[in-house]
Parts: structure tokens; sequence; C-alpha cells
């Protein structure tokens, strides 16, 4: 199958006829091509952004909410279509993509197209001199949005639909690893009404494609959710032009257990932080760190557990873990395995790949368990994202958050305790955007998204997001 881009409300081949092989990961085939878009493509994205946007954002906020909403519906309309093409595309079990991505990408639509009616914005009297201060929130024109393959139609909405919500019009471009669901968003944005050019969806290569648009200059932000390396690529390429940006990347979170937890849900929702979607979360918690007093008993109940997890095909119902994104990521998690094999960890259960029946050529790994003794070793300290996580005993608070801290990145952490006082010391010591105290992904949109150190710079969700996609622009009138 041959996806196109979608620019001006129609599907195009690539100008330069540059195509790409789309893989599906659980068999380990190519099932389609995609377009490796130009600049010259980028450019005819951009031409029917900037015409559609002095329309689009004088359209008032009632009819874009509607607009939005509609897409929303029809993507719930659609849920098993888009479900099994993402789980097709990037090897994730159907149920999640069923349960958690697409209702999720929906709900991007939704809540983006419900807080743009609540976006309000502040007014000052300047007392004793006579004037009224106002602040007018604009959209910035044509903005770019960038999105990785571990979640994609979820994470290319997150950026679009807020971008939308304000009035800009978008060039985007998913992941080239999983272009599927963002191509068929197209087709639903046209049966949503969307006039033609507000969202133009270019896909391609990141060095090609995704260049094309970090260099454009008259893209004026830039929303990314993707690698660190590649956030820092970005940043240099856009300061010169002074573009607004918005990173979020890398993770290697910490999942912080106490003794006195509720055990039981603290087990079942570690295994999930550590292995939903193969461990390919930047939120899932990489790291465990454990209490020394119930270490030796949280470790083999929770390896008992994992070895339960069925490595299976994407699309059969009871699958725990399906296939990795693609070959080189296989191939990329399993080096951690042989590096912490290198570096004295001890691997407990997993680490080897794992051959499913009928669908060999596949790229599965069993669930990894790893055992370290130095929390400064490579496989504690950079991010792996896939289905592996390291666990050390600690002994007290100071240790645990000095250990938690020491890593570049910044993302979450999780912390399992039933004491209100360390709850509320560590919560506030632990150097992340996102704490979660005895749960894990529970999100709200309203919440503040987003990293700090390695793991990006800004923030996404609810208002964050609205803000970034304006201009606050003070309007002084004396009187
Ligand atoms: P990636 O950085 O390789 O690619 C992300 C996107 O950027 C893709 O669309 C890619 O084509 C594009 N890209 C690559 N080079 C580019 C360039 N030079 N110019 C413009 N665009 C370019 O990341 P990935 O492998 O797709 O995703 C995995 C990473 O994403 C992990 O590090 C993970 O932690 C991170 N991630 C972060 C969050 C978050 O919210 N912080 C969420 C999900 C994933």
């Amino acid at each position: 199958m041959k996806i196109q881009n979608y620019i001006n409300g129609n599907f195009h081949d690539p100008v330069d006829q540059q195509w790409l092989d789309n893989y599906n990961p659980s068999n380990g085939t190519v099932y389609g091509q995609i377009p490796n878009s130009s600049k010259a493509d980028v450019d005819n994205a951009y031409i029917a952004a900037k015409s559609a946007f002095p329309s689009w954002s004088q359209t008032t906020l009632e009819e874009r909410s509607r607009i939005l909403i509609k897409i929303s519906e029809l993507l719930e309309s659609h849920l098993q279509r888009f479900a099994e093409a993402e789980s097709k595309d990037n090897g994730k079990p159907i149920a999640l993509a069923k349960s958690i991505d697409i209702p999720r990408a929906a709900s991007n639509f939704r809540f983006f197209g419900n807080a743009i009616t609540q976006f309000a914005s502040e007014s000052h009297e300047s007392v004793g001199q006579q004037a009224i201060n106002y602040t007018l929130r604009q959209p910035i024109g044509v903005v770019g949005c960038i999105s990785p393959w571990n979640l994609p139609l979820y994470l290319f909405t997150w950026k679009i639909a807020p971008a939308l919500a304000t009035g800009n019009c978008v060039v985007a471009k998913p992941s080239e690893v999983t272009p599927m669901t963002a191509y068929l968003l197209g087709e639903i944005c046209n049966e949503a009404g969307l006039p033609k050019g507000v969202l133009n969806i270019v896909h391609g290569l990141g060095t090609t494609t995704g260049q094309a648009i970090i260099e454009h200059p008259d893209i004026k932000a830039i929303s990314f959710t993707g690698g660190t390396a590649t956030g820092a690529h970005i940043a240099r390429t856009a300061a010169p032009m002074f573009k607004k940006l918005s990173l979020e990347l890398g993770g290697k979170n910490p999942n912080i257990i106490f003794a006195d937890c509720d055990y039981e849900d603290m087990l079942n929702t570690t295994v999930r932080s550590s292995f939903a979607n193969q461990g390919q979360i930047c939120l899932c918690g990489s790291r465990i760190f454990v209490e020394a007093t119930i270490y030796e008993q949280f470790k083999s109940d929770f390896i008992s557990k994992v070895k339960q997890l069925k490595v299976g095909h994407p699309s059969e119902a009871h699958t725990d873990i399906g296939a990795l994104v693609s070959k080189p990521h296989l191939e990329k998690v399993k080096s951690y395995i042989d590096i912490a094999k290198s570096e004295n960890g001890d691997v407990l259960c997993g680490g080897e790949e794992v051959k499913v029946q009928g669908f060999e050529n596949g790229y599965y790994l069993e669930p990894t368990v790893i055992e370290v003794k130095d929390d400064t070793c490579r496989v504690n300290q950079e991010e792996i994202f896939g289905p592996v996580v390291t666990i050390m005993p600690f002994a007290d608070e100071d240790d645990v958050l000095q250990m938690a801290n020491r890593v570049k990145y910044g993302l979450s952490a999780t912390l399992w305790t039933n004491d209100l006082k360390r709850t509320m010391r560590m919560s506030h010591q632990l150097q992340a955007g996102i704490v979660w105290v005895n749960t894990w992904m529970m999100r709200d949109l309203r919440t503040p998204f987003g990293g700090v150190k390695a793991s990006g710079v800004g923030r996404e969700g609810g208002f964050e997001a609205l803000r970034f996609f304006t201009e606050a622009k003070n309007v002084c009138i004396k009187y």
C-alpha cells in the first residue's frame, strides 16, 4: 500500500517520487511505501498553510471547536480501523491501540476543542496612571509539529489539536516508522470539514523531510517529541531563526518503592510501568529502586509476574508484549543487554529474542529485568526504550533521592509510599516534570506535561499548550 502526503486537503505523491519502505514489525515484511518528502513538498505544504491562515485564524472559536470535536467523533467512530492500522504499523498489541492510543487521540481533539472556548487572558489596571493593559493571545501563523513512533497518533494529535485550536495552520510530520494513522487522519479531517490547507501532513525521514521543516524560515514554531539528540539538533538549527520551541525528549525514569506502600497495587502497576507498549513509552519507570527491607521479596514476586507476561502477535487478544517497532531498534535494545552483562549486571529474567510461531521474522524480545550493582552503570543511565528495566536496593530516602536524580534526564518519577511527609519531601526534590505517587501514567489533559534537564524544554497540556501556540501581546490603553 502506498500512502501520500496530505497537502491543501488533497493527497499527493512526493514531488521527487522518492519512496521509503514501511515495515510490519510483527512479521518483518515490507507492506507499503511512504513518501520521502523533499524540501519541495514541505514548501508546498507551507504555501497551503500560509494561504489558509488568514481565514482560519479569523474563524470563530465556536466553529474551530465544533470542527475539532467533529474530528474527535469521527476518530471514535473509526476506532477499529485506526487501532488495526496503529497495531500493524507499530507492533503494539491491538488491545492497547484500541483502549489507549486511538481513544486518547480522539480525546486530544475533544479536549482542545473545548479548552479553546475557556482560554482567557489577563488584564491589569495601572492604577494612578489611568491605563488598562490587556493581553492578546494571537496565533503564531504556520507551525511545525514533529512526532515519534512510540505512541504515533496519540502524540501527533497532542500537538496538532492545540495548534489548530489556537488558529494556527500546521505542517506536520509523523515518524517515518509509523506513518499510517497520520495518513488516515487526513481523510477524517476532510470529512469533518476542516478547511483545506489548515493541516498539512508530509511524510519522510527526519534528515530530509523533518530537516526541511525545521530549516523553513517562515515556520515560526516547532513542537517536537522525540529523542534528546534530535531535540538538541533542532534547538541548534532553530536558534539563529529565533523559532519558538517545545521539546519533549527522552527519559530514564525512577520508580521508587518504599516498604510502607500498598504492595499488591505497587506490584501490578510496576509490571505495567515497566513493560507497557514493550517498554517504549518515554514515561516508563525503567529504573526500579526498592527499599532494602523488602528488596528480596519484591525481586521474587516481580520476576514471577514478569515471567507470566505473554509475548505474542499484536493482533492476538491475550498478547501482553507485542513486537518492538523495528529491526534496528530491536538490535539497539539487545545491545544494552550485552552492555549490562559486560558491566556485571545480572539478567534475572528475559534477555532473549522470541520467535513467535508463524511470525518468526518479527521483532520480539522477552521482558527483561537486570539487577545492577551501581546506579551509574550505562544501562541505568542511558535510555534503552524497550522491555528492559533495572532493579537495585536502596537504604534510605537520601540514598534513593541521590540515585534518582543522578541521571541527565528528568521526565517523570514514580513514588510508592503511604507516608505523607515523605511524599511531600520527595516530590518536591525529585528532578522531574511529573511525579506520580502510588500510581503511574494517570493523565489529566489539563495538567502541564514535559521534562527538565535533557528531557526537554517547555510544557504541553492544558492551557500550557495553548500558550505555546500563541504569542502574548500586551496592549496598553490610557483612558
Ligand atoms: P527521533 O528523535 O529519532 O524522531 C522523532 C521525530 O523526529 C521523527 O518524526 C523523526 O523523523 C524526526 N526527526 C529526526 N531527525 C530530524 C531532524 N534532523 N529534523 C527534524 N526532524 C527530525 O525519536 P524516535 O526514535 O522516533 O522516538 C523515540 C524517542 O522519543 C525516545 O527518546 C523517547 O523518550 C522520546 N519520546 C519522548 C516523549 C516525551 O513526551 N518526552 C514522548 C514519546 C517519546
